[in-house]
C-alpha cells in the first residue's frame, strides 16, 4: 500500500533492537483516514473468505480491526492480555512471548465470543517473529474456528514470522513489508 509506505518512510522512527515506532499515525495518535483506507484494503483482499469475525490482540490491534470490521460488517473480538497464567474454564487461552516488552503473557478470549461456526480474519498492527499470530491461531484451534487469513499493517519481513506462516499455507497479507531498517541512519526499505 503506497500511501502507508510513504507514511512509514516520512514518520517511522527506527529504534535499536529492530523496533519501528509509528506513534504519529498508528500506535499513539491514530490517523483515522489512513486507518479507514487500511480497513477497506483488508476487505478488498479478504472479501471472498467468508469472514464472520475479526480477531486481534489488545491494545494496538483493536483500532485496525475495528476499521476493517466496518467494511466486513462483522464483530471484532480482541484477546485480552493477562500477566498471570491462571486459567478459567470460560476462556480459551494461549501463552505468548511479547517481542516489544520481552516478557510472556496469556492471551484470553471468552468462549462466549468464539466458536466452531466462525471463520476468522486475524488482524494485527505488526508482524515480527509471529508469536502473537501463533498464539491467536492456538486459540482459534481450541475454539474449532476456521482461519480465513491474517491481515497485517506492517510486517518486518527480516524477522521471518510472515514467511513461516506462508510456508504453512496461511493466507497472509501485509500492507507494508519492511525488508530492512537501520537504527543508525533511520533508513527503511520495503520488499
Ligand atoms: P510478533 O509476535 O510477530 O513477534 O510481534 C508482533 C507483536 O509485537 C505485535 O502485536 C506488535 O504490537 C508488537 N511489535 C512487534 N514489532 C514491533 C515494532 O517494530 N513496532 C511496534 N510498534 N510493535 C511491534
Amino acid at each position: 500500500m503506497h500511501l502507508l509506505e510513504q507514511r512509514i518512510r516520512e514518520e517511522g522512527v527506527v529504534k535499536k533492537g529492530n523496533v519501528l515506532k509509528v506513534d504519529s499515525f498508528l500506535n499513539h495518535r491514530i490517523d483515522i483516514r489512513l486507518l479507514d483506507a487500511i480497513g477497506e484494503e483488508f476487505h478488498r483482499l479478504f472479501s471472498d473468505a467468508g469472514v464472520t469475525k475479526i480477531v486481534t490482540i489488545e491494545a494496538s490491534g483493536i483500532s485496525v480491526a475495528v476499521m476493517a470490521a466496518r467494511y466486513f460488517d462483522v464483530p471484532v473480538v480482541f484477546a485480552k492480555k493477562s500477566k498471570t497464567a491462571q486459567l478459567d474454564s470460560d476462556v480459551y487461552s494461549a501463552r505468548i512471548h511479547s517481542f516489544t516488552h520481552n516478557n510472556d503473557y496469556t492471551a484470553i478470549i471468552s468462549r462466549k465470543y468464539l466458536s466452531s461456526e466462525d471463520t476468522v480474519l486475524v488482524i494485527d498492527d505488526f508482524l515480527a517473529n509471529g508469536e502473537a499470530v501463533r498464539g491467536l491461531r492456538e486459540i482459534l484451534r481450541e475454539a474449532g474456528a476456521t482461519l480465513a487469513g491474517v491481515g497485517i499493517v506492517i510486517e518486518k519481513g527480516f524477522q521471518g514470522g510472515g514467511d513461516r506462516l506462508r510456508a504453512e499455507g496461511v493466507h497472509v497479507e501485509s500492507l507494508a513489508l519492511v525488508d530492512s531498517m537501520n537504527a543508525e541512519t533511520g533508513e527503511i526499505s520495503f520488499r
